[in-house]
């Protein structure tokens, strides 16, 4: 795993500031753009918003036809409005202090330890040393969460089947019935 500050140093040679162009939470093109969550992140919006699980996150729609006709999914995304995020509003954001992992990180990622960079208007603005830090952190921390809500699945899914003939989400909390 990379350290905090080679890779703030790496962030920051890219350089962001974020334009608020409200790009990241809209949808650009067909499916682009969905912001996945875990479970834990659906409880932490849900709350920040004041509104019921099912009316923040909706399964992701990409579905894996498993044994004995059951269609599962493994993740959870923030529910859209309109063709962007149900708490973009303008161009803020209504979750802002709950917002989950992607929002917190983007427009970087990390795949095992390389820097990934989104396309983003906001690339080459100037940050500070801290700045970047803080990206890093986040990147680690969302990395970290990203590693246990898949072992996570991979203890439910050692311990339970998808039911036949039913499409589910399988999250690291259990199997989840997609009704309608
Ligand atoms: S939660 Fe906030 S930052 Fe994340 S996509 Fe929605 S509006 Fe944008």
């Amino acid at each position: 795993m990379r350290g905090v500050d080679e890779l703030a140093v790496e962030i920051k040679e890219v350089g962001f500031q974020c334009t608020r162009c409200g790009a990241c939470c809209s949808e650009i093109s067909e499916g682009s753009n969905l912001v996945i969550v875990s479970p834990g992140e659906v409880r932490q919006v849900a709350k920040a918003a004041g509104l019921p699980r099912d009316e923040v996150a909706e399964p992701y729609p990409e579905f894996l036809e498993g044994s004995e006709g059951s269609w599962y999914t493994f993740d959870w995304c923030l529910s859209r409005e309109g063709g962007h995020c149900r708490f973009l509003d303008g161009e803020k954001c209504r979750v802002y202090a709950a917002r989950p992992w992607i929002c917190r990180t983007y427009p970087f990622m990390l795949e095992d330890d390389r820097l990934i960079v989104s396309e983003c208007p906001g690339i080459g603005g100037a940050m500070t040393m801290e700045e970047g830090r803080a990206i890093a952190r986040a990147l680690l921390a969302r990395q970290a969460a990203e590693v246990a809500e898949e072992e996570g699945i991979r203890r439910v899914l050692s311990t339970t089947s998808p039911p036949s003939g039913e499409s589910v989400v399988v999250d690291s909390e259990g199997v989840w019935p997609v009704h309608g």
